[in-house]
């Protein structure tokens, strides 16, 4: 004890550390204020470890390099690209779809240049940017009119708010979603001032209960795709046609909120069939939002089709205007259904190119993976994830590695620059090449490498 009692005396105070010179060079760097803070942490952890061994003896050098150390772990951006190498596409946590090289093109030369956000060229005059995607959208889904909202969530509440406020929406009971993090359709029904009627089971709901629920205070039949959990068994829900048609001899508006929004059928993929824009738009609702950053492979947004009547109450409510989006969104999403118009989304989409890539060319960059870093090549599966297709996936060959803590190596491997996530199975780390970009595969491998 009186050994540790020495080295803690032998500890230096703040302010003669603040004296020195190297210290003097950090706080230029930084701040004062800063590196006070970080020498107090460091000297406190010092202390910490002379208690909690008495072998420690605390150099000069090590306490100026944790100080160091800590100042930089501050600096260090909270939002940087990491390698995704867990197998999920669309990846939530790690900021969904990728953009198309053109797309991000787009993006820079809106970010760098005035443009025609709200000028028109012929007239000189200002213009509207509800313009911007309208066409296109109009083209690829065969609606009517079409508008771009900051995201879904946000399409949801415009649409709540400006259709149905103070009045009923039907919904069904099994359609009360919560689409993550904690976000539930209730409240956001709630917070738009629209009263949440439910109609049916929790299994089964026919359009007889619709029905049987309406009122004169009704306006609107939602249905919420169950985007991202799967019913089966003892299971029953309207057609959107049957429910469109109630809707219209009511006099109701039918509003589809379809989470994913797929333009592309998903079945051809030995996925299940996430249901498409188009065939919402067919079935004959009034309004479709959905996603731009989910299955569309853009950036965050919230697209809503359908009839330009319904649009046009939108497009005039206020919250249309708190909800807009800038001209960086409007340059990637219209860059992104380019793709779809061109009928290269397959190719250039990431999100369709990683559904899309075959089992024989991801196991062979995990073989390639093996030779380089060793590790065994296993069968797996990757998802599509984002609160899409639940319960389906698609056949993949994982990277397998041994090692003897896996929770230590997935630590070591998101420290890594740029850092990678990977997941574990059955005790080993596995990494999934179908998320992962060719340019990535230097520094995953060297990653890796560094951890033997
Ligand atoms: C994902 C999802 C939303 C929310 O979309 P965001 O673009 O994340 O706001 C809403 N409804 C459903 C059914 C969804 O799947």
């Amino acid at each position: 004890m009186n050994d540790r009692r020495a080295l803690l005396r032998r500890l230096p105070s703040v302010d003669s550390l603040l004296a020195h010179s190297a210290i003097q060079e950090l706080i230029k760097l930084h701040s004062r204020d800063l590196v006070v803070e970080a020498i107090r942490a460091q000297l406190d952890e010092a202390r910490r470890s002379i208690l909690g061994s008495a072998q420690v003896d605390i150099c000069e050098d090590a306490l100026m390099q944790g100080i160091e150390d800590i100042l930089s772990r501050r600096q260090k951006p909270t939002l940087s690209p990491v390698i995704n190498a867990t197998g999920v596409i669309i990846h939530t946590n790690l900021g969904r779809a990728l953009l198309s090289k053109s797309a991000q093109a787009a993006l820079l030369a809106a970010a760098g240049a005035y443009n025609t956000l709200e000028f028109d060229l012929e007239t000189g005059k200002r213009g509207s940017r509800l313009v911007h995607a309208g066409r296109i959208l109009r083209d690829l889904t065969g609606a009517e009119d079409a508008l771009v909202v900051n995201n879904n969530a946000s399409a949801l509440i415009l649409i709540l708010s400006a259709l149905a406020k103070g009045r009923e929406v039907i919904i069904s009971r099994g359609q009360l979603v919560e689409i993550g993090g904690g976000f539930r359709i209730p409240a956001i029904m709630r917070e738009s001032g629209a009263e949440l009627v439910e109609v049916g089971t929790t299994n089964r709901t026919r359009i007889s209960d619709y029905e049987a629920a309406l009122t004169e205070n009704s306006a609107m039949l939602l249905r919420v795709h169950s985007s991202n959990f799967k019913q089966v068994g003892f299971v029953e829900q309207p057609t959107l046609y049957d429910l469109t048609a109630l809707a219209r001899d009511r006099g109701l508006l039918a509003v589809d909120d379809l989470g994913s929004g797929s333009l592309i059928d998903t079945a051809q993929f030995g996925l299940d069939h996430e249901p498409t824009v188009q065939e919402s738009v067919a079935a004959g609702v009034d309004l479709v939002c959905f996603s731009g950053d989910k299955l569309l492979g853009g950036p965050q947004a919230g697209i809503i089709v359908g009839r330009s009547d319904a649009l046009a109450k939108l497009k005039r409510h206020p919250l249309a205007r708190a909800l807009r989006v800038d001209k960086l969104t409007y340059a990637a999403l219209i860059a992104t259904l380019e793709h779809y118009r061109r009928d290269e989304a397959l190719e250039e989409v990431p999100v369709w190119r990683m559904i899309s890539r075959s089992l024989e060319d991801i196991r062979e960059t995990a073989e390639s993976w093996a030779a380089q870093v060793g590790g065994l090549v296993v069968s797996g599966e990757s998802t599509v994830g984002g609160g899409s297709l639940p319960g389906t996936s698609l056949p993949t060959a994982l990277l397998a590695i041994e090692r003897d803590s896996p929770d230590r190596a997935l630590e070591q491997l998101r420290g890594a620059d740029p850092p990678v996530v990977a997941r574990i199975a059955a005790g080993r780390v596995l990494l999934d090449p179908r998320t992962v970009l060719p340019e990535q595969e230097t520094d995953l491998l060297a990653a890796l490498q560094s951890q033997v």
